[in-house]
């Protein structure tokens, strides 16, 4: 005997609700099959609704036995009944359950692609149902234009796009009057052909004409089940083989959804762009806390703490060439390179009797901007002062200053220059640096300092007759000075040191000089060739004052150089801008050089580690605190979509892919409004549209910030779409329909 595709014996359902116990139906016995068309009547309250939910699978029974296709369900789980809905049962309700917001074709397109068809194949398909239905003329009409018989045609369209062999319809003329209610009749029963059609209506006149079976129910209970006419009979019950959606369908959908309805669209695309902007100005003003912390401080050993300041050193330990510093000048922040360094904090003095100006120098090529006060210099001996305007010499004494002959010298205390003049002064616009003055000096004098500084920081001895002598300029005793006059690989001495040679003569003998420093060991062999004492003195070195320089000792220039001025061995990098500092460190390292921000080497109060704790603390609160307040917005906005994800699941879409479906929309919004912020700062940065806050903000950021952030804010709405998804499958779809509805 032929097995019945649906079969119920003795089958009850009871509805548990606050300790009562209510019955739905109890004890029905019946069978269908393929080829009837079914009414089911019955009062309001008889059990039609909760027959058709228990036999569609949306609900559960609780006695009795259901068999599908001679299959048991007593044991079939929440996945098994979805299973069974997929391959066997359309439901076609009373309120219609499409999607408003989509056209006619796009609410038959849904089931299609939901059931993993390809995309040619949907066209022609939706097309030729929307045909049988006779609504060929509305295809690009949204739903909610149409007319109640005309909606339900577009439901039973979907349903017959399922392409299963039950359809199950719940007063589906309902909310029809009585022609357009005729006409959709008209229409199951001849779908009812290779199908099994099941109607409840309240009218039975209306469908007794077309149906095969009329069902009766009270309290319950089936009164009459008769059959009408004949049904056709069809032999094997034909299932569909169903795939999931596809990837590209589901990305296409998924943005569909996006945009589908406008003001949803816009106030979700608010929301976004409120959590952008929020995150990014928070995001910069502790990139713009961290940046000013960096700016202050102070440091014993150097001088100069610009923050434009990279201190270099080759990492192979030798000197500097020109092709380095070409290479390092072609940087991109680059602004200029101070060869040599150690002058940058290598304090020197202008003074007078009156005045006592302190600080380090720089060239005057090197200098930014303008003065405040005074002239840019015109002269090798003038000098333009860049220092902090509460100093007294440059706030009171100022006019004193910039009138008075000045002598410089260097660190040893030693003068380098007479009739020096400084003629312009700039005030430091960071107010919290109060580091020393800084001194622009012209080539000369600069090359001048550069020589006693590399002196000044090397230490000198002196092999003269088998015994080391400490080179020392501050009592002339060995004291190594160039002089032009004196032949390469010459030295003159003074005749005091006659008695360490033989016979007291040291015409001849060998003299060593090595120079030690950080950076590398000098050695020099010298001939005795002259000594000089008092009377000789002028004609040898060309100087007067013997007095004050007996026990120097003399040799070439070029000799000197090569003891002293070896090249350079560190330098320092002055970038353009500051903010983006660290780049320039990393393009540096890139070239081989060990690197040292100024910045780093500051020390700085403990309260501003104290501070930085504080702030990271305050942004992930932040951070969380919109999440939450976006969650809750975004829950008011998406509470219309709880109709559609319900509309989905009944249409066949599992909890997974109505899941993903909302993460792509929801991503997708979020990504648009991070699109259009990003859009407005590049046109704020085109200097297209000006607004200074705008401009401000950017100041600080690089592009892996905007990254970053960007991936911040998706993740946000990754996390609002999923806790918004476990929300929203709580319930089950017939109840979140029948509470919104
Ligand atoms: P019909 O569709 O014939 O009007 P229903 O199937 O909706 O009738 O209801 C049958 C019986 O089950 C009624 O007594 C109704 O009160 C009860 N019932 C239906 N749904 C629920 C529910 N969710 N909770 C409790 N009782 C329910
Ligand atoms: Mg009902």
């Amino acid at each position: 005997m032929k097995k019945a595709l649906i079969k119920l014996s003795n089958v009850s359902k009871f509805y548990y609700s606050k300790g009562v116990i209510a019955s739905g139906f109890t004890k029905i016995s019946t069978e269908f099959n393929i080829g009837e068309f079914v009414a089911i009547t019955g009062e309001s309250g008889s059990g039609k609704s909760t027959l058709l939910n228990v036999i569609s699978g949306l609900d559960t029974y609780e006695e009795g036995e259901m068999y599908i296709n001679g299959e048991e369900t007593s044991h079939y789980t929440d996945l098994d009944f979805e299973n069974y809905r997929r391959k066997y049962i359309s439901n076609i309700f009373q309120s219609f359950n499409l999607v408003n917001s989509y056209t006619v074709y796009q609410n038959v397109e849904l089931v299609l692609l939901l059931n993993g068809n390809s995309k040619r194949k949907i066209k022609q398909k939706a097309l030729d149902l929307i045909d049988t239905v006779g609504l060929k003329k509305f295809k690009n009409t949204k739903v909610s234009k149409l007319s109640g018989g005309q909606k339900q045609r577009v439901a039973i369209a979907r349903a017959l796009a399922k392409e299963t062999p039950i359809i199950i319809a719940d007063e589906p003329t309902g909310n029809l009057d009585s022609k357009a209610a005729t006409g959709i009749i008209k229409l199951l029963s001849e779908i009812a052909k290779d199908k099994l059609v099941i109607v409840v209506t309240h009218n039975y006149e209306q469908v007794e004409e077309y149906v095969t079976r009329k069902i009766k129910m009270h309290d319950g209970r089936i009164l009459e089940d008769k059959e009408i006419k004949k049904a056709d009979q069809v032999e094997e019950v034909e299932l569909n083989d169903f795939k999931n959606i596809t990837f590209f369908n589901r990305l296409r959908l998924g943005i569909r959804n996006t945009f589908n309805i406008i003001p949803k669209f816009l106030l979700v695309l608010i929301i976004y762009l409120f959590m952008s902007i929020s995150l990014l100005t928070e995001y910069s003003s502790l990139k713009r806390e961290e940046y000013l912390e960096g700016t202050y401080g102070s440091n014993y050993y150097f001088t100069n703490i610009s923050k434009d300041r990279i201190i270099i050193k080759k990492n192979d330990k030798t000197a500097f060439t020109d092709e380095d510093y070409e290479k390092i000048s072609k940087l991109d922040n680059v602004d200029y390179i101070v060869k040599n360094d150690l002058l940058l904090d290598n304090s020197v003095t202008l003074y007078d009797d009156q005045i006592w100006l302190y600080g380090s120098t720089n060239n005057i090529k090197n200098f930014k901007g303008e003065v405040d006060y005074g002239r840019l210099p015109e002269n090798e001996n003038e000098v333009v002062v860049e220092a902090n305007s509460g100093d007294y010499y440059y706030d009171e004494l100022r006019d004193q200053v910039l009138s008075s002959d000045l002598k410089l010298s260097d660190t040893t205390g030693r003068d380098i220059k007479k009739g020096m003049k400084v003629v312009g002064i700039k005030y430091k616009d960071n107010a919290t640096d109060y580091g020393e003055g800084i001194f622009y000096v012209s080539d000369n004098i600069e090359a001048a300092l550069g020589k006693s500084v590399n002196k000044y920081f090397s230490f000198a001895k002196v092999l003269f007759e088998n015994s080391y002598h400490d080179s020392n300029d501050y009592i002339n005793e060995f004291m190594i000075v160039p002089l032009d006059r004196v032949p390469k690989g010459q030295v003159y001495i003074s005749d005091d040191y006659s008695f360490y040679c033989p016979r007291e003569n040291c015409k001849n003998r060998p003299l060593t000089i090595e120079v030690s420093n950080k950076y590398y060991d000098a050695k020099l062999n010298l001939t005795v060739t002259k000594t000089y004492y008092k009377n000789n003195f002028a004609t040898v070195t060309g100087f007067s004052d013997y007095e004050s320089r007996n026990g120097q000792i003399y040799i070439n220039t070029n000799d000197y150089n090569s003891l002293y001025n070896k090249g350079n061995y560190q330098s320092s990098v002055f970038v353009k801008d500051d903010k983006i500092i660290d780049q320039t460190v990393k393009d540096l390292k890139g070239l081989d050089l060990y690197t040292l921000k100024i910045k780093d080497a500051l020390l700085r109060p403990s309260s501003v580690a104290i501070l930085r704790i504080i702030r990271t603390v305050v942004t992930i609160i932040l951070v969380v605190v919109l999440f939450f307040i976006s969650y809750f917005v975004l829950k008011i906005i998406l509470k219309s979509r709880n109709v559609y994800f319900a509309t989905l699941r009944m249409i066949g879409a599992n909890k997974h892919v109505c899941k993903k479906l909302l993460i792509i929309e929801l991503l997708n919004a979020a990504f648009i409004a991070y699109s259009l912020m990003m859009a407005l700062l590049i046109t704020c940065k085109l200097n297209i549209i000006k607004i200074s806050f705008v401009n401000e903000l950017m100041t600080f950021l690089t592009l892996r910030d905007y990254i970053l952030l960007g991936l911040i804010l998706l993740f946000i709405s990754f996390l609002v779409a999923m806790k918004f998804a476990k929300k929203l499958f709580k319930e089950s779809a017939i109840k979140t329909i029948h509470e919104e509805v």
